[in-house]
């Protein structure tokens, strides 16, 4: 079947290619941000590529976004820095005012904006997002927000957050994840009122942050949608999520793959090349078998949610198998390198290092498979 993304993937490619592999390591050593590459990103259109054209987006289904994502990846890029505009935007798109949409989508898609941050985790509630405690108290014609987030990565270089608060105390609704509500905040105001943004240092780079919110007004009109609709809207954006970071995955795999299996051909010990050793050979031919499935995962999630069928089995699914599979070829990378896949400049310790967030984020593993034993066997709720 030919690829019906083969240009847009050579695109992205070329443009990746501008942005080396030193351009990643020396910000990887600083702990910055990849302005010029996501500066680069916007400009050509890519982050817009899920925006309707009636907004100045790209206007494509989910797989093109994939395949933008999967493509950057595999370059060697890092697409955190800027991946989660692409589904951000979604809950905006789907449950906005249409004067939100037009107010907000086409800055966002000519660059104007970044709609890069998610403020959903708190350090208290962890992956129990019905617990959160921030509060979005209503008065007059704005709401009066306090409460503190956690991993709320990209706050610094985004210029709107969505936000998710509890309008109505968990003590008086019937569902627990009733009363949450979703806001479009505007970034310089809510840290003129008094929003403080705390850089958080990971493992890799990654420009995630805590925000605390002190009695922060923000105006009514932020209120995206109904109030308290909020947790079912940021549910119908997790399919997406899941489906793309997955994609991230496939993308990951495939450079440590194909890093692993140049080097096995290149390097010689012994007096032949190590790679002509099947204890070297088989673990990376088995990443590529689990790359291959994954992949196949992704294509069937994202055809399923283009189609408008349920495809929260799969979403999750991909995600998993993907985040596995990408984890297993960056081991296997490692290891073909011995001593070098620890050395900075060849850049495999630093992708290893990110690929592994992905086992625990957006959704750890565990929550996965609880949702499939769950939703899909039918075995009794665990939690
Ligand atoms: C680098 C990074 C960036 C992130 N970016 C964002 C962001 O932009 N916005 C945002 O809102 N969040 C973000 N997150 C948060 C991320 O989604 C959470 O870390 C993740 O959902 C897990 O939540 P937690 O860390 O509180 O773990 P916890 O909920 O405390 O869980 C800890 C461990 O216990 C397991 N566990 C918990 N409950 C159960 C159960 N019932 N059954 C079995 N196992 C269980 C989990 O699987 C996990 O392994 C980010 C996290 C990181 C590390």
């Amino acid at each position: 079947m030919t690829d019906p993304y083969a240009e847009i993937r050579a695109e992205v490619a070329r443009l990746c290619k501008t942005f080396p592999d030193s351009y990643w390591r020396e910000l990887d050593r600083d702990g910055a941000y990849p302005t010029q590459f996501v500066d680069t990103l916007t400009r050509a259109g890519w982050l817009a590529a899920l925006i309707p054209e009636e907004y100045d987006g790209a206007g494509l289904p989910l797989s093109g976004a994939a395949a933008i994502l999967e493509e950057i990846q595999r370059a060697g890029a890092n697409g955190a820095a800027c991946h989660a505009q692409m589904y951000i935007m979604g809950a905006l798109l789907r449950h906005g005012s249409d004067v939100q949409k037009a107010e907000y989508l086409p800055r966002i898609a000519r660059g104007e904006l970044r709609l890069q941050a998610f403020g959903v985790t708190e350090p208290t509630s962890g992956t129990d997002t019905s617990s959160i405690r921030t509060t979005a108290v209503r008065d007059g014609d704005r709401y009066i927000v306090n409460g503190q987030k956690i991993w709320t990565s990209r706050a610094e270089h985004s210029d709107l957050m969505l936000l998710l608060a509890r309008t109505t105390p968990k003590a008086e609704v019937t569902k627990r994840t009733d009363g949450l509500s979703l806001f479009l905040v505007d970034m310089r105001a809510a840290r003129e009122a008094g929003m403080t943004i705390r850089p958080i240092r990971t493992m890799m780079n990654h420009a995630t942050t805590e925000v605390f919110l002190d009695d922060v007004p923000i105006p009514a009109d932020s209120l995206v949608g109904e109030e308290g609709r909020g947790f079912r809207y940021i549910l119908s954006g997790m399919n997406a999520e899941r489906i793309l970071i997955a994609a991230e995955c496939v993308g990951d795999a495939k450079w440590f793959i194909d890093r692993a299996s140049a080097y096995a051909t290149e390097r010689s010990v012994f007096g032949r090349p190590i790679g002509q050793n099947q204890g070297v050979q088989f673990p990376i031919a088995r990443a590529y078998a689990r790359m291959r499935a994954a992949d196949l995962m992704v294509q069937d999630a994202a055809r399923r949610f283009e189609a408008d069928e349920s495809c929260g089995a799969e979403a999750n699914m991909a995600k998993m198998l993907a985040a596995e599979a990408s984890w297993e070829a960056a081991e296997a990378c490692v290891q073909t390198h011995g001593g070098y896949g620890f050395a900075e400049e060849y850049d495999i310790e630093r992708k290893f290092r990110e690929t592994r967030l992905y086992q625990v984020a957006p959704i750890s593993t565990n929550l996965i498979l609880s949702y499939l034993a769950e939703h899909v066997l039918g075995m009794p709720r665990s939690y």
